[in-house]
């Protein structure tokens, strides 16, 4: 296990800054979820813990150790990418212990780990298949095991279930959260997938532009965004945000926190509208409602009880709204 430290980090490409003076800490033994929009600076925080692609300026440190000149091999952890690197014309035993042959691990410890470690991931039936004859879930578990033989203190992961489908990456989520709780090893895991985040992080990085925006549990970051970027881009749909001024002052609410019906209730927040569009998924009913005032709002309802043009009222309890100010952090009540 360990922990992993950015001090006073910078990175640029080309003449570019990617990440400025950046700090941070990921606690020993946590899943932490690097989250945020394409381009915004995650796999290369992931790269620089890795020692592929090393910091420009400022330090790495990984369990209290600057690790700036310890080569990627010898840093301790190990890396699972979204295209799974593994060796098609290898059996997947053969891709597991593929280090271990390259480190003189002898035959039986070979064949003892690779079986504990394919118990684990529930590969132990696949042994001896190729790659290519398995789902894709199966293969990133694969990936997954190949990265546990190294025994890593910490697991670095970029964007892991991109490849999936939607209903196996549900699946996946489930099982790297239990294998984080089995292995109980520092898991630092990148994707621009917010429900990803939330649904598996110990600790949420939500990064913008190579800066830290919140770093927080994700329940933290959903209940008390730090600024508006940060509330927006948790929940979905994203909160709803509105002018409260002529300043930049605006306040927002979640679309699942508004009460919708046809008679103007009494709440810290009203407005009649009409509905615009419908969206039934089954469980709950997204609705897009225009208000007299022309601000177009998302609303989510467990009932699907309204219909398209139907005139309806908008109310938001007082402990439901959020207030950002002209420079877009959340003003605290
Ligand atoms: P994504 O979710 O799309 O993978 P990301 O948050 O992981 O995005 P990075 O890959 O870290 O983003 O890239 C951050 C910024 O650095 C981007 O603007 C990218 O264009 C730039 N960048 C990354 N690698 C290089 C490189 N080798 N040369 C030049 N610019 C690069």
């Amino acid at each position: 296990m360990a922990s992993i430290e950015f001090v006073k980090v910078s990175k640029w490409f080309d003449r570019q800054p990617v990440i400025q003076n950046l700090d941070l800490t990921i606690e020993d033994g946590k899943f932490t979820v690097l989250v945020g929009p394409s381009g915004c600076g995650k796999t290369t925080l992931l790269r620089m813990i890795a020692g592929i692609d090393p910091q420009t300026s400022g330090s790495v440190l990984i369990d209290g150790q600057d690790v700036t000149r310890i080569a990627p091999g010898k840093r301790g952890v190990a890396m699972v990418f979204q295209n799974y690197a593994i060796y098609p014309t290898m059996s997947v035993r053969e891709n597991i212990e593929f280090g271990l042959v390259n480190n003189k691990v002898p035959k039986a410890d070979r064949t003892r780990l690779v079986e504990t470690i394919g118990e684990t991931v529930g590969l132990n039936d696949y042994l001896d298949r190729r790659p290519s004859t398995l789902s894709g879930g199966q293969r990133q578990r694969v990936a997954l095991a190949r990265a546990m033989v190294k025994n890593p203190s910490v697991f670095l992961m970029d964007e892991p279930l991109s490849n999936l489908d939607a209903k196996l990456r549900v699946q996946m989520r489930i099982e790297l959260i239990e294998l984080h709780k089995k292995l109980g090893t520092t898991f630092v895991y990148v994707t621009h997938d917010q429900v990803e985040a939330m649904s598996m992080a110990d600790t949420i990085v939500l990064m913008n532009k190579g800066v830290i925006q919140q770093e927080a549990p994700p329940e933290i970051v959903y209940r008390k965004p730090r600024n508006r970027f940060a509330a927006q881009f948790i929940g979905v749909p994203p909160m709803n945000i509105a002018p409260l001024g002529n300043d930049n002052t605006t306040f927002g609410f979640r679309p699942e926190s508004v009460v919708v019906g046809t008679e103007p209730g009494s709440f810290h927040y009203k407005a009649k509208g009409e509905i615009i569009t419908r969206e039934m998924l089954g469980a709950e009913t997204i609705y897009q409602v225009k208000t007299t005032e022309g601000q177009a709002f998302m609303v989510k309802c467990l009932e699907d009880e309204f219909h398209v043009d139907q005139e309806v009222y908008l109310g938001v309890p007082a402990d439901k709204l959020f207030f950002f100010g002209a420079d877009e952090k959340r003003v605290e009540e």
